[in-house]
């Protein structure tokens, strides 16, 4: 029988909320395409990752453990893809849209020959769905290869609740050749916020900020909320904060109960990345700014003067 696999990624011994995320989706398209539903968890000392993916209904996860699989590399990641997607006889093989995906997926198509489908929103059963021209129309996607290959916007996903089954995990040994790339650090971003497509509260500045030391005041409040910060694409290239922290169409896409755009005036490359967001707050001195068109709640101001006064009065309520 055919199967939907998907990659999972993890950090730090635990599943990504993509993952779970991504799981959503295949569950979906394997219901819809009478197919199995496969996990592949890849990296060095991962069992405790598999385990506890075992609660969401898989029928099989595959466990490819190995000290060459140390450090994430597109390379490797890719080769050990598409050798269990052979073994597994997958049809559609999927992960999350994110960084990581982008970079080892399309090497998983190019291996197998496979059709690939990026960034997708939906899968009706035969095509897969996809926002073109930043969310201004959604094309239908057929591939005709034998296996399809995707990529899942999985912001739009609900996280897997639990399906009552335990998976099989299934550990693979595969001989994994010497990767023609070198692992040289990977540099961390110190941060004790939340990373931005997992936040529950975001609190983006743009241009309106006028420089780096403003985003000091976004800072606090996101803190005061738990929340991250992120930046329009005019923010992160006149190098006020890291480019990580860009959020739209060629950022990051992210999907908090709350969003708070300051000093944005809502491009549609900027709108693209938000528009999952539950409710949006913008605050904006141009009442004709078209982040108002998507804002569910705007204010008409100097954000010099507001966030200062919202800072005020949370900490107030604090003490
Ligand atoms: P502006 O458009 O200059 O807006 C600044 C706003 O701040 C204005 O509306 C102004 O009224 C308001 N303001 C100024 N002072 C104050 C104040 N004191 N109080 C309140 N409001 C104030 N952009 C992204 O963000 N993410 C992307 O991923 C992205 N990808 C792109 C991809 C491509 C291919 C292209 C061509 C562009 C992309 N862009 C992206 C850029 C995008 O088109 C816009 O240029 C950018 O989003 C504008 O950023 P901004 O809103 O900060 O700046």
């Amino acid at each position: 029988m055919s199967a939907v696999l998907i990659v999972a990624e993890h950090k730090e011994g635990m599943p990504s909320k993509a993952t779970l995320r991504t799981i959503t989706f295949g569950r979906d398209a394997s219901e819809m395409l009478k197919h199995k539903l496969h996990l592949l968890v890849i990296g060095h000392n991962v069992e405790k990752v598999a385990e506890q993916l075992k609660i969401y209904g898989a029928d099989c996860i595959f466990l490819v453990n190995d000290p060459a699989l140390e450090t994430y590399k597109a390379e490797t990641w890719a080769y050990v893809t598409s050798k269990v997607a052979q073994q597994c006889n997958a049809a559609m093989i999927c992960t999350d849209a994110g960084s990581t995906g982008k970079d080892f997926m399309p090497r998983v198509s190019a291996r197998i020959g496979a059709g690939m489908a990026s960034g997708v929103i939906g899968f009706d059963g035969e095509c897969f769905k996809r926002e073109m021209w930043a969310g201004s129309v959604v094309a239908r996607i057929r591939l005709h290869t034998e296996i399809q290959v995707a990529t899942v916007q999985s912001t739009l996903f609900e996280p897997a609740t639990p399906a009552g089954n335990s998976s099989e995990i299934e550990p693979l040994h595969l001989k994994i050749p010497p990767a023609r790339t070198r692992f040289i650090e990977f540099r961390k971003t110190e941060s004790k916020r939340p990373d931005l497509p997992e936040a529950n509260v975001v609190i983006s500045g743009g241009r309106g900020l006028r420089n780096a030391e403003n985003f000091r005041m976004l800072e606090r409040l996101a803190d005061l909320f738990k929340g991250a910060v992120g930046a329009t694409r005019a923010a992160v290239d006149a190098q006020w904060v890291p480019n990580d922290l860009q959020v739209g169409q060629t950022g990051k896409f992210v999907a908090p109960e709350f969003y708070m755009a300051c000093g944005i005036s809502g491009a549609m490359q900027h709108v693209a990345g938000i528009k999952n967001s539950k409710i949006i707050v913008a605050i904006n001195k141009d009442e004709n700014a078209p982040i108002f068109r998507v804002a569910d709640f705007g204010m008409v101001a100097d954000l010099f003067e507001v966030v200062p006064a919202l800072i005020a009065a949370i900490e107030n309520t604090i003490e």
